[in-house]
């Protein structure tokens, strides 16, 4: 735990997510002296690290699993996990009454952008999933105490979207394909982390073996635009040069992938409707489309690809709370201040939560940047006066059951080894004492890092034997 505290003021701040914009945001407030309580609705704070970053991730994952850790261990932050704001707590009530001198909202978006397609979603779960279950699956499935969705890939799996994450599903759908072909045909394993270094191309070349003899016909990935315009490597400036270069690094970039997983790519083409045959989802139809200069252009071109597994890759947007303002997919924020959520004065958003994409760091930096400001234009502001702490710990103990319940098997356990001895020494029993009355004060609220460890999820990696990268 950071000792770097003695420092503390009377105001209370929610958060509504711990991850990496949530923790940012915590590190920085405690620091300042404020007393934080970070709320999340999962049992561990790591959010879309968890979650949507793909499991070959390992070391990234957990660096920055360590590194919200960190932040999170602190004397002046309170965890809170398995509540969801919206449905274990009311927003407004959160807001209102809780005694919370600020609410800032990190808690991403986790909620896919709808295909504009009716028909398909009849087949959900069966013939079409979304990105955020896929990749919860993908990350999960391999636990013993699973109860999530399961999906069967197809071949000719169709992946609709552009970005980063739409490239993860179509590796892992070709992934998921080579592997269970390898073992029904030939009874090879390969595990997962040495098949994404490798690519599916060289692993069939090393096994002597090609896509068609395993059974596996390659999916496609449908972007709507051109190669270039895949977000797969950034610009560091708005120069034409730069912009230019950026562009056909990501069309190399994605010629790559393409080649090593054995996909096919297919650009400048958009949905335009299932096909359905006899009650059964068979295909997509797909109409053209032509770019000039940045303008997408429908043509009165159109193909089909006959597949029956689809998955909706085209973007995360927020979850929506009940009782917070939209725009459209968008949480509503103050015009004149890009971190003030329209229509409350202390409610604040920041990472995901607004701008509904973007990578680990520029989720940090968001959360970094705006925390500062909402400190310096905001909370500088307020007076010293505080009248609500008990009334606040009050609730959160109502919520905290599930820290509470480790707290009990603690004592329960050493209750039952002073039970087990006859006689103790008297040395044992002053220990056991101290340590009994420690555990009940110290963790009225909280053992941080007791919790996550407890709560890590089993790793693939390491039921395998190998390090992910
Ligand atoms: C498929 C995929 C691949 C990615 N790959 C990469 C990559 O390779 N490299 C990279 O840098 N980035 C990658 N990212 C992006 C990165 O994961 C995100 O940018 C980052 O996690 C966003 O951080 P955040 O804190 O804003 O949101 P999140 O990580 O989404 O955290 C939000 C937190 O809020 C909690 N929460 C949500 N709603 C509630 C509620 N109502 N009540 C309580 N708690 C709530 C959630 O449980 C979660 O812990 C990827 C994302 C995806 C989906």
């Amino acid at each position: 735990m950071q000792q770097d505290t003695i420092q503390a003021n009377k105001h209370y701040i929610a958060i509504i997510g711990g991850s990496v914009s949530g923790s940012e945001a915590a590190t920085m407030l405690a620091q300042k002296g404020f007393k934080v309580v970070v709320f999340d609705q999962n049992e561990l704070p790591y959010g879309k690290l968890e979650d949507g970053l793909p499991m070959w991730h390992a070391s990234l994952r957990d660096r920055q699993e360590e590194a919200i850790d960190d932040k999170l261990d602190h004397a002046n932050i309170t965890y809170i996990p398995l509540v969801q704001i919206g449905k274990d707590i009311n927003f407004n009530d959160l807001v209102k009454d809780w005694g919370f001198s600020a609410v800032i909202l990190a808690n991403g978006a986790w909620n896919d952008r709808q295909l504009p397609l009716n028909r398909i979603h009849d087949y959900l779960g069966t013939n079409l999933v979304y990105q955020n279950p896929f990749l919860y699956w993908f990350n999960h499935k391999h636990e013993t105490n699973y109860k999530g969705k399961r999906y069967q890939i197809q071949n000719k799996s169709v992946v609709l979207g552009g970005g980063l994450a739409s490239i993860d599903v179509i590796k892992i759908v070709m992934m998921e394909l080579v592997m269970e072909g390898l073992k029904k045909h030939k009874n090879i394993d390969v595990d997962l982390f040495t098949l994404e270094k490798k690519g599916v191309r060289e692993i069939l070349e090393l096994h002597q073996t090609t896509l068609e003899e395993i059974g596996v016909e390659p999916g496609y990935l449908v972007y709507r635009r051109a190669a270039e315009d895949m977000p797969l490597a950034q610009p560091s400036d708005d120069s034409p040069e730069k912009v230019a270069k950026a562009r056909e690094t990501s069309k190399n970039l994605l010629e790559k992938y393409e080649e090593k997983f054995m996909f096919h790519f297919v650009p400048q083409a958009v949905v335009e409707e299932e096909i359905i045959e006899n009650g059964q989802f068979v295909g997509l139809k797909f109409r053209k489309m032509k770019i000039e200069g940045s303008k997408l252009i429908a043509t009165d071109e159109f193909f089909d690809i006959q597949t029956t597994f689809v998955i909706g890759s085209i973007g995360s947007i927020p979850k929506k709370i009940e009782g917070l303002p939209y725009d459209g997919e968008k949480l509503k924020m103050n015009p004149e201040n890009e971190f003030n959520v329209y229509g409350y004065e202390n409610v604040f958003a920041i990472g995901n939560a607004i701008t509904g994409k973007g990578n680990i760091m520029s989720s940090k930096k968001h959360g970094k940047e705006m925390t500062a400001k909402i400190i310096s234009e905001h909370l500088d502001e307020l007076e010293d006066i505080y009248t609500n702490e008990e009334e606040i710990f009050e609730k959160l103990n109502v919520y905290n059951k599930a820290l509470k319940d480790l707290i009990k098997d603690e004592l329960k356990s050493i209750e039952n080894s002073i039970l087990n001895h006859q006689v103790i020494s008297e040395n044992e029993e002053v220990y056991l004492l101290d340590k009994t009355a420690k555990l009940s004060e110290d963790r009225q609220f909280s053992n941080y890092r007791r919790w996550v460890a407890e709560h890590k999820p089993t790793r693939l990696e390491e039921m395998l034997g190998i390090k992910g990268h």
